[in-house]
């Protein structure tokens, strides 16, 4: 034991700083949160500028030093320019979060427990999968793209750690998704594999965190403006709820700090069961 860091000390990333994509709102959010939590400097991004204004503000408000940009993972030079910015402004990046994404809907099974017209395979919009291919994938790309430009160009540490949100739709179908979503984060996982093999001799680690179902916005935020979607999803998971964004934060702080060390190329579910099969409840 004497010489060795001590276990908690291993999730301190004071000093280090953090970016994050889709950081407004959801789990995005969460991953910001928990990062300004444990010490870290953080960069929240967001195609929704306003909102990220907001959370950067009330975060600030909380005594943490963090700073937004506005950026659309869809597009390259944008990425490339917050990674920037938060480099002129942190002196360099530890830890990048590709999380941004969305579901343009149209699963080819419908929340009414019955086939959706619009979601069959013939006739799904091309402009859906384009959108969804667009941010779901290579947004992702995009992403890490620009999180290994910076972290190889570290002179403060070697290195860095990079997270991405895949979904436990990269290992099981779920037929009210749209199939575009389906294929993008099946891509995410296989992308996060290639890009670990590649990136450890640089003393870059690349995992992914790979949610069940969590109360966010996503889909317009349908699940909390509709409690009948919420219970139904509830009864899809052993555990028998739905996740809150917090209960992502400590998975998400293994990873990106030294805690997470001999981790690389990981793909971890975090769904409360899900790909087992729906709750079998108790008798009473
Ligand atoms: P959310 O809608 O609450 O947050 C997503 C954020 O991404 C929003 O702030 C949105 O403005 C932003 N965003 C959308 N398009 C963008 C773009 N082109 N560029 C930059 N930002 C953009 O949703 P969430 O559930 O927190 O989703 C975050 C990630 O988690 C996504 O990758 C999603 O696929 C994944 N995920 C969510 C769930 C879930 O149940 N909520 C499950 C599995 C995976």
């Amino acid at each position: 034991m004497s010489g060795e860091p001590k276990t908690l000390d291993q999730f301190d990333i004071t000093g280090r700083s953090a970016l994050v994509t889709g950081a407004a709102s959801g789990i995005g959010l969460a991953y910001a949160e928990v990062m300004a939590e444990a010490g870290a400097k953080v960069t929240l991004t967001d195609i929704d500028a306003e909102g990220v204004a907001l959370a950067a503000d009330r975060l600030t408000h909380e005594g943490y030093d963090v700073r937004w940009d506005a950026c659309d993972v869809s597009d390259l030079e944008a990425v490339a320019r917050a990674f920037d910015h938060h480099v002129e402004a942190y002196g360099g990046c530890d830890i990048a979060f590709a999380n941004a994404g969305l579901d343009v809907g149209d699963g080819f099974w419908s929340p009414e427990d019955k086939r959706n017209p619009a979601g069959q395979i013939d006739v799904y919009s091309k402009e859906k999968w384009d959108k969804s291919i667009g941010i779901n994938l290579t947004g992702v790309f995009h992403t890490v793209r620009e999180a290994a430009r910076v972290m190889k160009a570290n002179t403060h540490r070697r290195g860095g750690s990079i997270v991405i949100t895949s979904s436990n739709a990269a290992e099981v179908n779920e037929a009210i998704v749209g199939v575009p979503y389906m294929a993008a984060k099946a891509g995410v996982k296989h992308f996060m594999r290639h890009a670990a093999y590649e990136l450890a001799a640089y003393g870059i680690r690349v995992n992914a965190i790979a949610p069940g179902p969590f109360v966010t916005n996503i889909g317009d935020g349908w699940v909390k403006k509709n409690p009948a979607a919420k219970e139904a999803w509830d009864k899809l998971v052993p555990v028998g709820r739905m996740a809150e964004t917090y209960q992502i934060k400590p998975l998400a702080l293994l990873l990106a700090s030294d805690a997470g060390s001999y981790m690389t190329g990981s793909h971890v579910m975090i769904d409360g069961g899900m790909q087992l099969g729906p709750i079998k409840p108790l008798d009473d």
